[in-house]
């Protein structure tokens, strides 16, 4: 059997990892596993966990940790993670990046790719960062031009609750207080890579994908050296 792919997509909110994830997991044939999306759907179906996520997220603050390493815990014990997963949204804390670490020890190494954009790059993004209502597909909009009807499937796009100015800021400043630092945890391990996220989509996708052959290799290599037989 081939190597896992364990793929964590690290970026500031905007970055893109919704849609790299979407296309890289579909490509590899792993399943995608956003937090986002989970609370998302939590919030739309008024579960429990929809009910307590709810203000949080729509303050552009962080849910608590205990309750987002549990909800990763139990996703990534299913089976169907066995030839890899990609993580988009988790880890998003030291809190959480520790958790991951504990969750995977002896399940194969993680490889973690930052996707890097600058800050006034991401803010003019959001504001143009719209959400089909009725199937949930995520697309850009033109500046200035009347917003269209969702591609996919002809429904109204509307603004994500938590894309408005005040809370973009908010989310850009906890990214930075709590998220960026996991560069740093992560940032001297060989399976790690940075991949410039300031280009056009079909550009990032090659250069996560580049990035990812590269760790792939890495890990062989690594794996081959210590005799392992994982
Ligand atoms: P973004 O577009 O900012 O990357 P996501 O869709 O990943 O946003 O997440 C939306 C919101 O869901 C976050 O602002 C946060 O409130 C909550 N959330 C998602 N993942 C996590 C997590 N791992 N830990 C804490 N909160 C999270
Ligand atoms: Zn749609």
């Amino acid at each position: 059997m081939s190597v896992p792919i364990n793929l964590v997509v690290l970026g500031p909110p905007g970055a893109g990892k919704g849609t790299q994830a979407v296309v890289f997991a579909q490509q590899r044939g792993i399943p995608k596993i956003s937090t986002g999306d989970i609370l998302r759907d939590a919030v739309q179906s008024g579960t429990e966990l929809g009910q307590r996520a709810k203000a949080t997220m729509d303050a552009g603050g962080l849910v608590d940790d205990q309750l987002m390493i549990a909800i990763v815990r139990e996703r990534l014990g299913r089976a169907d993670v066995a030839s890899g997963f990609v993580l988009d949204g988790f880890p998003r804390t030291v809190a959480q990046a520790t958790a991951l670490d504990e969750i995977m020890s002896g399940q194969g190494a993680l490889a973690v790719v930052d996707i890097a954009v600058p800050d006034d790059a991401l803010v003019a993004r959001l504001a143009l960062r719209r959400v089909c209502g009725q199937c949930g597909n995520t697309t850009t909009v033109a500046a200035g031009a009347e917003v269209p009807p969702c591609e996919r499937c002809g429904g109204e796009l509307v603004l994500r609750s938590d894309d408005t100015e005040e809370v973009v800021r908010e989310r850009l400043r906890v990214y930075a207080d709590a998220t960026k630092p996991l560069v740093d945890y992560y940032s001297s391990r060989p399976t790690f890579r940075a991949v410039d996220g300031n280009q056009a989509p079909d550009a990032v996708g090659a250069a996560l994908n580049g990035a990812v052959d590269d760790i792939l290799r890495e890990l062989a290599v690594s794996g081959a050296a210590a005799g392992g037989d994982r």
